[in-house]
């Protein structure tokens, strides 16, 4: 097995009621580990345990280079759910999460539903992103959205000296939660738009409503623009797509867009194509989350969100400067401030100055 530098991996298991997941806890320097659960018929258990490894470590980075006091984890529940999931076994789960006392912080992913996160949280306090009816922080995807086009905003300043977008061709791949908030926000700033999506009603809605220019889900690289928003899944960014992009940025939502993270990110920098981080820019729905934790306002997590404005031209400046691509220029910077905190922590404790003993997530003054 690769080794991640993981803090804590705990599997779960309960026949009784056909649990089987683990929890990865990778990092808790700046402070608990959040991050969703998914539920998912994976092959095997190594499988799992490599899905979570990666994606608890990939929340590690994007907490920390946000700027927020949270650690990264994640939890994967093995199974299909639409065969196992059951009151019982979500609740199982939450006793888990309980048992780690406030380490772990869990909240939805693929396969769960806000109705599972109700049973999770019968068991548990360590529960975030729960529906606004019951005073959680509900939908994040217009947070994650207006932190994708803080981000664009960004780069583009970087690329050619203005932030605006008016005029500028821009093409959102996937028009779901994430793409369409997205589509609103370019809009209203005048930009022109293209799209792709794999439902041709939802490409016709857009462009109907929107005047969006529909491009097909097969062949959308061929289309001439200036910024590509990825906003549908992963692995978009590749050895066979790379060589096609016609366009200067690359800047959108999807978890983990460059197939393979060293190498496409310096594919993508010898074309000249300037790649914002995912796990950046697409950070608004973990400040959702965030603040949540401490008694939920919409208009203090967008103003938190707008923090990815700074974050983007800070990590394009340390690219610039470093010589290194902007995925390792947000790699490096995550990591120089999970040291710097653990340096302080360090300090702070062989000086006897400062001591807590309150979990993070209770301290109200964050
Ligand atoms: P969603 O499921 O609501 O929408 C995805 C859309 O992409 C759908 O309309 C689907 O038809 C389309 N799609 C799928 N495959 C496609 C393809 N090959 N070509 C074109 N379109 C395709 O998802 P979402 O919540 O909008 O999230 C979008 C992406 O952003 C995902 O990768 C997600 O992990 C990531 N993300 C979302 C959030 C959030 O707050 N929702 C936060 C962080 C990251």
């Amino acid at each position: 097995m690769v080794q991640m530098g993981h803090q804590q991996v705990v599997f779960c298991l309960d026949e009784g009621v056909g649990l089987r997941a683990i929890i990865a806890i990778h990092d808790t320097t700046l402070g608990p580990a959040l991050g969703g659960v998914r539920f998912w018929a994976y092959q095997s258990e190594e499988e799992a345990l490599w899905d979570v490894l990666r994606l608890a470590r990939g929340m590690t980075y994007k907490a920390a280079v946000s700027g927020l006091n949270l650690g990264g984890g994640k939890a994967v529940i093995i199974g299909d759910p639409l065969h196992i999931k059951s009151e019982a076994l979500l609740r199982r789960f939450g006793q888990f999460v309980e048992s780690l006392g406030g380490r772990y912080i869990t909240a939805e992913d693929m396969g769960v539903s806000v109705k599972d996160m109700e049973y999770v949280r019968i068991e548990t306090s360590y529960v975030t992103g729960l529906p606004e009816e019951l005073g959680g922080s509900g939908d994040p995807s217009p947070v994650t959205a207006y932190g994708v086009y803080l981000g664009m905003k960004a780069a583009w300043k970087k690329l050619t000296g203005t932030e605006s977008l008016k005029g500028v061709k821009i093409l959102v791949q996937g028009l779901g939660k994430v793409g369409a908030a997205l589509v609103e926000l370019l809009q209203k700033e005048q930009a022109i738009l293209y799209a792709t999506d794999l439902s041709a009603s939802r490409l016709e809605e857009f462009r109907t409503q929107y005047n969006v220019q529909p491009a097909a889900p097969d062949q959308w690289y061929l289309q001439p623009i200036d910024i590509f928003a990825p906003c549908a899944r992963g692995g978009v960014l590749n050895q066979e797509t790379i060589p096609h992009l016609r366009c200067a940025v690359v800047a959108g939502s999807a978890n983990n867009q460059l197939a393979d993270e060293e190498q496409d990110s310096i594919r993508l920098a010898e074309r000249g194509i300037l790649y914002v981080p995912d796990f950046l820019i697409n950070a608004g729905g973990l400040i959702n989350v965030y603040t949540e934790l401490e008694g939920y306002s919409r208009s203090r997590a967008l103003a938190r969100t707008e923090y990815i404005y700074e974050a983007t031209m800070r990590v394009l400046a340390a690219a610039e400067q470093r010589q290194i691509t902007p995925h390792q220029a947000a790699m490096q910077i995550a990591e120089e401030r999970i040291r710097s905190i653990a340096a302080l922590r360090a300090r702070s404790f062989s000086h006897s100055v400062f001591e807590t003993s309150q979990p993070i997530w209770q301290n109200k003054s964050l």
